[in-house]
């Protein structure tokens, strides 16, 4: 298949929807971010890369960085992590309350705020304290995109943290039923660091083919998560990778993946390549519109999904 000319025609019929959509604005330092620009980048099995657009631009990868705090997680704490969050779309908003309350400060998956949260929280608990598990999280996204560089934007965990009252809110809730250790402020402080790591998309594309190669990256042999783990990962992915819109994306674009809100969006497809996508303009969901658009175009233009 020739992925560099369907990049380019998806890069080509992209142009239209970049103006689409808006960009988080609740987090100050993500609203400065030139809206309107596009990047694409696949790895494959081999290490070889095709990239359109800014793929060299960095951003701030926000909620994809939950996966990387979930595989951590469930490599120390395998299925007694799960008493604290569950593994079920939530049907809600990734910062909803609401939920929350109904269900006893049990996060509905991890990948929601509430859920990333108590994963930090027990990585915290884990590590002994902020320093160490942000490092722990960093050593992991500097190792899984064979990257030492990698680093957290300090400006945008900070003016996070001005407007941090919801996930705050989050976090007391769950303190109030019993599912949490560590200090409040303190965890929310380090899960906006973990958010605030930033790459391009084809440090991202990289990063990601350990969860298209059953835990294993393919290039260096390094493995990161076991075959039933980076199965599990691949599901949650599926399931709840895009908040209230999980099953749209799971319908139109048909591959685990993950967005966050400074317009990245990850996807896998099994035994073959990691995706990246990036445009900083986002659906009403939270999710990168023109991103979702374009990796909808690429499942449609290679028939490259897992159904
Ligand atoms: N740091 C963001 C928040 O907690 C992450 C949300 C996202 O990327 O979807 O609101």
């Amino acid at each position: 298949m020739n992925y560099q000319q369907i990049l380019k025609e998806i890069e080509k019929e992209i142009q239209p929807s970049l103006q689409k959509g808006k960009v988080a604005d609740y987090i100050p330092a993500l609203a400065e971010v030139d809206p309107n620009q596009f990047a694409m980048t696949i790895t494959l099995k081999s290490g070889e890369q095709f990239s359109v657009g800014k793929s060299q631009e960095d951003f701030s990868i926000q909620s994809i960085s939950k996966v990387l705090a979930f595989s951590l997680a469930i490599n120390i704490y395998s299925k007694s992590l799960y008493k604290r969050v569950g593994v079920e779309p939530s049907g809600n908003a990734f910062n909803s309350l609401v939920q929350l309350e109904y269900e006893q400060g049990i996060p509905r998956n991890p990948f929601i705020n509430a859920g990333a949260i108590v994963v930090m929280d027990a990585l915290m608990s884990h590590y002994g304290g902020d320093y160490l598990a942000l490092e722990k999280i960093l050593n992991f996204a500097r190792d899984i995109s064979a990257n030492q560089e990698i680093k957290f934007d300090s400006t945008v965990a900070k003016s996070e943290m001005e407007y941090a009252s919801r996930n705050l809110s989050l976090a007391h809730l769950m303190k109030s039923f019993g599912n949490f250790d560590n200090d409040v402020r303190n965890v929310v402080q380090t899960y906006f660091k973990q958010c605030a790591i930033v790459m391009n998309t084809e440090n991202l594309s990289r990063a990601m083919l350990y969860l298209a190669f059953d835990g294993t990256d393919p290039i260096n042999g390094r493995s990161f998560l076991n075959e039933l783990q980076a199965k599990r990962v691949n599901a949650l992915m599926l399931t709840c990778g895009h908040y209230d819109a999980s099953g749209e994306f799971a319908y139109n674009v048909g591959l685990p993946g993950k967005s966050g809100v400074g317009g990245g969006i990850v996807a896998v497809v099994p035994d073959v390549m990691s995706i990246a996508v990036w445009s900083p303009r986002l659906n009403s969901y939270g999710n990168s519109y023109a991103g979702t658009l374009a990796l909808q175009m690429f499942t449609s233009k290679t028939g490259l999904s897992i159904f």
